[in-house]
């Protein structure tokens, strides 16, 4: 039975898509991306990412004047060939921003006019009026599709969707051999040229609870079928997983021994979640697996909001969510209320309004940290447990008359 979703009338996002770029540069290692935009979003690309411009990242800039953008761009065009002599990307992805989608830029045109033979342009639509904080990547992952070859009925094997970090991909790749499960690839691949083949046979098993267009389009258009299953975040997530994956390949697996002693590793920070009462506000579109994995650990989510929630794409989170008020585009005057109403252990919100509200006396964590760290599978099952205990303990230890 699917949780109701109550829908409000909060912004739609609290950082925008921009921050993508964070975590899907180092992914993919022979991108470079590049941001036509203002100084709004220079200082937020420099402020969120912290990189240093020595380090030489293979993000920038492409300060804009107000101009008519909508013809090919001389600057742009050698800003290309400077990319190209310095960074030698097998692929560059162009990101819309608030200004030029206001002044109407054909993004598309533009990043055709741009591109060469040998070094493709790819418009990704990413900016803060439509899209939030993860969603953006979801955009990236789809300008990659028509470079993903296309796959005979007959190549039966799985394609990961989502990013993660090179260590837990690793891990999900031994444990779908260890499983029997021949595995095609991941979307997004570690290089351009690495992208796997999809088609009518790929079975797509998303590790990210944000791709949910991506794997639309993949459905309709190359016939592949979606995994329907839990995100593989903690103990529960993870064996529902790779039990709900396996069988579609026809092998029978039982983890639950597997997934006992997952929990048992956890003992320490269980113990400290159970009975503790958590909120989420609504940031990164990880709101709905985190809370469940909370739930299954002992907590009690006093309610779980989230930026966007797709129906079909989160069926399985909602109806492990059963019972719990869960909002989408949340009201955040509202939250506030009824944070102050029923006094939650832990807040999880986003990096505007956590340090406010820990001001306040509310025990709170940032939500953007979930999204860069290694909390998949069973490898991350103990990074994921500690960074809710983490900020428990830390509130204890400042306020040991509290606890
Ligand atoms: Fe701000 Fe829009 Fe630029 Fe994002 S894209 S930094 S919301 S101006």
């Amino acid at each position: 039975m699917p949780n109701a979703i109550q829908k409000e009338d909060g912004l739609y996002h609290s950082f925008c898509g921009l921050t993508c770029v964070g975590w899907l540069y180092q992914k993919i290692k022979d991108s470079f991306f590049l941001i036509l935009g203002t100084h709004t979003c220079a200082h937020l690309l420099q402020n969120a990412l912290g990189v240093m411009i020595f380090a030489r990242p293979r993000f920038g800039v492409a300060l804009m004047e107000e101009t008519d953008l909508s013809k090919p761009q001389p600057e742009l065009e050698a800003l290309i060939d400077e990319i190209r002599a310095d960074h030698k990307p097998s692929v560059i992805f162009l990101l819309s921003s608030c200004t030029p989608e206001v002044m109407k830029v054909e993004f598309d045109g533009l990043a055709r006019h741009l591109s060469r033979p040998d070094l493709p342009v790819l418009f990704v639509p990413a900016s803060g009026l439509d899209y939030t904080f993860s969603q953006a990547e979801d955009s990236v992952l789809q300008a990659l599709l028509p470079f993903c070859p296309p796959a005979p009925p007959e190549d039966r094997r799985v394609v990961f969707l989502g990013s993660v970090n090179d260590s837990i991909a690793d891990d999900f790749a031994l444990e779908a051999a260890r499983l029997g499960i021949p595995v095609a690839g991941f979307l997004p691949a570690t290089h351009f040229h690495e992208l796997p083949p999809i088609g009518p046979g790929t079975v797509l098993a998303p590790l990210q609870p944000y791709p949910a267009k991506v794997a639309t389009r993949l459905a309709r258009d190359r016939g592949a079928t979606l995994l329907q299953s839990l995100f593989p975040f903690g103990p529960d997530g993870t064996r529902a997983f790779w039990e709900d994956l396996a069988r579609m390949f026809g092998i029978d697996v039982d983890l639950r021994e597997r997934e006992a002693q997952a929990w048992a590793r956890l003992a320490t920070h269980t113990d400290l979640l159970r009975g503790k009462r958590v909120f989420f506000t609504a940031d990164t579109l990880m709101e709905l697996p985190l809370a469940r994995f909370l739930r299954a650990a002992g907590c009690e989510i006093v309610e779980c909001s989230s930026p966007y929630i797709n129906k079909k794409f989160h069926a399985r989170e909602l109806a492990a969510l059963e019972g719990v008020p869960v909002f989408e585009q949340p009201n955040f005057d509202r939250q506030l209320r009824t944070i102050a109403e029923t006094q939650p252990d832990l807040v999880i919100s986003t990096m505007g309004t956590t340090n406010p509200l820990i001001g306040q006396g509310v025990v709170a964590k940032w939500s953007t940290e979930f999204a860069f760290m290694p909390i998949h599978g069973w490898a991350g099952a103990g990074t994921l447990a500690g960074m809710f205990t983490k900020s428990l303990r830390r509130h204890a230890r400042l306020d040991p008359l509290d606890d």
